[in-house]
């Protein structure tokens, strides 16, 4: 099912929660491990992340020898099909630009529609340590708009492959937005400009990058309805759960930690007093976006759950 149908049949905020593909030599019983303690919130659908990254390989048979090489992570349409199986709810496969051709991604949505995936969430994608600004796949997408209008006219049975046309597909497509602005962005007006692009091309709902401060998402939600976005937008939240996240995750996701939290967490001596902090904080962040009726509350787990189960367990 659509997550825009999803959230339509929704009679109260919906629980979602999203995971990434382990590191290769982790077994699909490590990705069970993190989702079962999350089920007990009913999630209709859980999201898998798609990675680009450069990975240091050693080569055993050249005695040992290193050499760096650009790879797209493999596991997030496995893991997708392995949820759909295991729990028989909704899986929503990242799509991303980077590193993939038109062809590569006309492929990859014909097999997430063989497989029965209604959802992708469709995204320019990071880019890698080596490069200073994004760059493309030569004959990829430059953005997301791009990725979006080719999952638009697949949906539309409007693509044609050596004239040949390909059976309609049928994807409810969501998309990225930044209550803080992408952080490429000249100023937050170009970037919803931007975002209304997607929403136009074909997205039918938006997830928000994280954020800490819910003002930030109030206002952001404001702005979108001010220049014609109507679509769905999701709050995305991360617990702080480690002394490293708190100067890892503003470098990294270009958001700010509010005063308030940073007062607490320039305190905290060790990781237990930063999970103790951050879900405390999270508890406080989910009750008021449930309070204003937000659609659904979307956590990043980074593939650990007790945080979010903490979080939910006071929500859902
Ligand atoms: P875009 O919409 O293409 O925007 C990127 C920048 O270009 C923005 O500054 C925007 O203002 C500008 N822009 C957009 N369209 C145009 C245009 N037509 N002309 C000129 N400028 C334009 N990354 C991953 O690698 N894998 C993931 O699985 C992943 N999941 C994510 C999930 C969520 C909910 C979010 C919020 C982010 C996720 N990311 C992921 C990170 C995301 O890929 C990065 O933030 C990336 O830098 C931007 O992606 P985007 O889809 O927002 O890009």
């Amino acid at each position: 099912m659509k997550v825009i149908d999803h959230i339509n049949a929704a009679k109260d905020t919906l629980f979602s929660f999203e995971i990434l593909p382990p590191l290769k030599g982790a077994n699909i019983q490590s990705i069970y491990d993190g989702i079962d303690p999350l089920m007990e919130f009913k999630p209709k659908y859980i999201n898998v992340t798609y990675h680009r990254e450069e990975f240091i390989y050693k080569e055993r048979e050249k005695g040992l020898l290193e050499k760096i090489a650009i790879r797209k992570r493999p596991g997030t349409v496995g893991i997708c099909a392995a949820i759909m199986n295991k729990y028989n709810i909704d899986a929503v496969p990242h799509l991303i630009c980077g590193g993939f051709s038109r062809e590569e991604t006309e492929n990859a949505l014909i097999d997430l529609q063989f497989l029965g995936i209604d959802n992708v969430l469709a995204l320019r994608g990071d880019s890698i340590k080596t490069e200073s600004t994004f760059k493309p796949d030569p004959e990829g997408h430059k953005h997301a708009v791009d990725l979006i209008n080719q999952i638009t006219d697949m949906n539309r049975g409007s693509y044609l492959v050596d004239d040949i046309q390909l059976a309609p597909t049928n994807f409810c497509i969501g998309a990225a937005g930044y209550p803080e602005k992408h952080f490429e962005a000249m100023n937050l007006s170009t970037d919803l400009h931007y975002l209304k692009s997607k929403v136009d091309a074909g997205a039918e709902y938006i997830v928000t990058q994280m954020f800490f401060n819910n003002q930030k998402y109030f206002d952001f939600v404001d702005a979108c309805r001010a220049i014609g976005i109507t679509v769905p937008i999701i709050p995305g939240i991360k617990p702080i759960t480690t002394l490293n996240h708190i100067s890892f995750l503003p470098k990294v996701f270009h958001i700010d930690l509010p005063e308030e939290l940073s007062k607490d967490l320039i305190k905290c001596k060790s990781n237990k007093d930063v999970f103790e902090v951050g879900v405390e904080w999270g508890i406080h962040q989910s009750q008021e976006l449930k309070k204003a009726k937000v659609p659904v509350i979307h956590y990043y787990t980074m593939s650990t759950s007790e945080s979010v189960k903490t979080i939910a367990e006071k929500i859902f």
